[in-house]
């Protein structure tokens, strides 16, 4: 009934597909808009499980899923297939990185934000800029948001409002400066209107939208393009490359290290693994996910042999922990 969509708009939803990258805070919000509002196709990509300190604003989930150990992707998939039905929905648990940014992106009509670091971000830039595929940013930390849709060959990208990565813990991160629930529900929102916009064909926001939602600041920002971007103006998509994307991440503020395997795609044996590591420690988990618990460090283990290690930030020493544990 809403005018500027109609029956037609609601048809193109319909015939719509949109990636959403990362089912936290902002991934869980976004992706229940577009799914109430009948975007036909969503897929859905998330590394890592659902945890207690989630179900703050994390609004998908619930105490079950951090019992039941569920990854992220897969928690929300459930709960998003019982609210509608008829929507395809893809839930896939791995990392984004440039090995695998073709597989997940590819033939997106959005690609929506609901990451939580600038690495992926960049990626996710470089990615859409090159396949001319609209990308829209968002972030949420302490009491403050951002939001910009990135539209190639139209509007600024990302690199230019962040030409060089600051370094690691310069910036606020939801775990260090933590977040309050509403700040991701509002930008998520406005992701989610400027998507809709955008595949019912309708004009979009344009510029740097923040908001702060403790002093009450909403404001908009021009962000201007500049020839020397390395995404767009030079158009060099270094994040696409191998020595840009890591293998092993120090999860920020988590105290804790991710390790992916360059293959990738090899499969874990859980039933061995789990007999083997259950003589030196607890171990619990489910079909996507096994938990190994020791006296000082939680190892978390996906069927493609991606870990995360929690316990410690020193990449060194995970690396041995992921030797020792689960093999070279
Ligand atoms: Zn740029």
């Amino acid at each position: 009934m809403f005018n500027p969509i109609g029956k037609q708009g609601q048809r193109r939803l319909r015939d719509s597909k949109a990636v959403v990258v990362g089912c936290g805070a902002l991934g869980s919000r976004v992706s229940q808009e577009i799914v109430r509002s009948g975007c036909g196709y969503v897929r859905l990509i998330d590394r890592d499980f659902v945890e207690l300190s989630n179900l703050q604003r994390q609004v998908l989930f619930t105490e079950e899923d951090v019992r039941k150990n569920l990854p992220k992707a897969v928690a929300a998939r459930e709960r998003l297939k019982e609210i509608n039905s008829e929507i395809e929905i893809e839930g896939i648990v791995d990392d984004l990185n440039f090995a695998t940014a073709e597989k997940y992106l590819s033939g997106a009509n959005v690609i929506l934000d609901g990451t939580d670091n600038l690495e992926v971000r960049m990626l996710i830039n470089d990615y859409a800029w090159k396949n001319r595929i609209p990308y829209i940013y968002g972030a949420a930390v302490s009491s403050y948001g951002n939001t910009m849709n990135i539209i190639p060959g139209k509007t600024a990208c990302l690199r230019c409002l962040y030409p060089t990565l600051p370094p690691p813990g310069e910036i606020d991160t939801c775990d260090t400066a933590g977040v309050i629930s509403p700040v991701p529900g509002v930008i998520a929102s406005v992701e989610a209107a400027e998507a809709i916009k955008l595949l019912t064909g309708n004009e979009l926001r344009k510029g740097l939208l923040y908001a702060d939602l403790w002093s009450g600041r909403f404001e908009s920002f021009e962000v201007k393009s500049s020839e020397k971007c390395r995404c767009c103006g030079m158009e060099e998509f270094e994040f696409l490359t191998p020595d840009k994307g890591k293998k092993i991440t120090t999860l920020c503020g988590r105290n804790a290290v991710q390790i992916t395997r360059a293959d990738g795609e090899e499969k874990i044996n859980f039933v061995e693994l789990k007999e083997k590591l259950s003589r030196i420690g607890r171990v619990e988990g489910n079909r996507f996910i096994m938990k190994f618990i020791s006296e000082k460090y939680e190892i978390s283990i996906f069927k493609n042999g991606r870990a995360i290690i929690q316990g410690t930030d020193d990449v060194n020493k995970a690396r041995s922990l992921y030797s020792r544990f689960i093999g070279e």
